[in-house]
């Protein structure tokens, strides 16, 4: 988005990428189907979903927020489509149906790619960038520079947090990165036996000892080592990675309805069934749930349904509204969608993506430090910033620091 702003605003670009392809994360997102922004129109309830540094990125969606955006690709013949909570997608679910419009916008501007051109490192004297050495040798020579190499997440598409090691270098502070919108890892021994398990619409509920700090909503995944799904990943973004040891996670496997709305419930399930409980709980209890609701109740899943005793139907409503597991971690770089972290926004205008420490550096993606929750608002932040920065580089104006 970068390259090809500044492209069409007239300027001579190089893009240079390690990968043998561009877009290579790009394609991942979504799962195939790139969740490409959140339809949130308004910049400042979308900087509000960001929380923390989110106001950094006002200027840049007053610029080219979520309707330019959309303006964008839908005038480049994608038709997109809104699922629920606001996700946009390609009406033709290809996240490549969204890298082929930026290809063609790099391909009409003439941007030069370089494909196989991992940077070595970029040289700068008396704050300023003075050009970039390639593995290969090949120097690359320009006035001005953007750095978009991503952050740490997923380092297997090209992005192993090289941005974040050259901008220390040239005096920029770095917010320590870390894993974020990433799996959480729980203790509890009988987890691999829920690996698969999927619920529609969960709770989550995060607890600091006995105190509830946050909580969110969507579809949960258990998996072999313990909770990813958008209401999990959207957690993990909310947790202080050095206070994991006092924080456990709750799970609200029905959470429209009230504690006492599931006790009747179950009342009328139980009250008269003749069946085993094992057989009973449709549309209540997943199966795939049933051997542990019934290990960790204590009840025996051959007890008929109506000898269950009030004292166990309440264990049974508990486990089914205070699900509690202990986190023990959180996943690595390696599963986590993005990285927190990153350049420090106080060292960049939020105006035109400029570094207020290099004068011809302008930075822009998820090598900021900014994080947003799934749902599309990590690559807005990405669009909106990088064309902000394209378009600053390409004025050729002299940025004074
Ligand atoms: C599995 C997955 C699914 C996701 N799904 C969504 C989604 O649906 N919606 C959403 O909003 N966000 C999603 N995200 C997050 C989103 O993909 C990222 O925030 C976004 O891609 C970041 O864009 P970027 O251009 O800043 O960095 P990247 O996409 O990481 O691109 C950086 C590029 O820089 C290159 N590079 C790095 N170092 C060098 C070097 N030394 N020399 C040359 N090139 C270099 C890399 O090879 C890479 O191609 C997902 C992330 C993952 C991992």
């Amino acid at each position: 988005m970068a390259a090809a702003r500044a492209g069409e605003l007239g300027a001579k670009v190089i893009l240079v990428e390690k990968n043998p392809g561009l877009g290579v994360k790009l394609l991942l997102t979504g799962g195939g189907r790139c969740n490409l922004t959140n339809k949130i129109e308004d910049p400042r309830v979308f900087v509000a979903r960001l929380g923390g540094n989110g106001k950094f990125l006002l200027a840049a969606l007053y610029k080219f927020g979520v309707t330019e955006t959309l303006d964008f690709f839908h005038s480049h013949g994608l038709k997109t489509k809104v699922e629920n909570n606001n996700r946009v997608f390609p009406a033709s679910n290809k996240a490549a149906a969204v890298l082929a419009v930026l290809l063609q916008e790099l391909q009409k501007y003439q941007v030069a790619i370089r494909t196989s051109s991992p940077v070595k490192k970029i040289v700068s004297q008396d704050k300023k960038i003075v050009k970039i050495v390639l593995t290969s040798g090949q120097e690359i020579l320009a006035n001005n520079f953007i750095l978009a190499t991503g952050g740490k997440s997923y380092p297997q598409t090209g992005s192993s947090g090289d941005g974040y090691k050259w901008l220390a270098q040239m005096s920029h502070s770095i917010i320590t990165p870390r894993p974020c919108l990433t799996p959480l890892l729980v203790g509890a021994d009988f987890i691999k036996a829920l690996e698969g398990l999927s619920i529609i619409e969960a709770k989550l509920n995060l607890y600091f000892g006995a105190k509830k700090i946050a909580s969110t909503s969507g579809d949960v995944i258990f998996t072999a080592t313990g909770l990813s799904g958008p209401a999990a990943l959207d957690l993990s973004r909310l947790i202080d990675p050095e206070a994991i040891k006092d924080l456990q996670v709750e799970v609200d496997f029905l959470p429209q309805l009230e504690q006492s709305a599931l006790d009747k419930k179950l009342q009328q399930v139980l009250t008269g069934g003749t069946k085993q409980i094992k057989n009973s709980l449709e549309g209540l209890v997943i199966p795939k749930f049933k051997p542990i609701l019934f290990k960790l109740s204590k009840i025996n899943p051959d007890k008929k349904s109506n000898l269950i005793s009030r004292q166990e139907r309440l264990t049974l409503v508990k486990l089914l509204k205070n699900f509690k597991l202990k986190i023990k971690a959180l996943a690595g770089f390696e599963r986590a969608m993005i990285t927190k972290g990153g350049a420090d926004l106080t060292e960049i205008d939020p105006r035109t993506m400029h570094s207020k420490i290099i004068s011809n550096l302008f930075i822009c993606g998820e090598l900021l430090d900014l994080a947003g929750p799934t749902g599309g608002y990590n690559l807005q932040i990405c669009w909106s910033s990088g064309y902000l920065a394209g378009e600053s580089a390409a004025a050729g104006l002299k940025y004074k620091l």
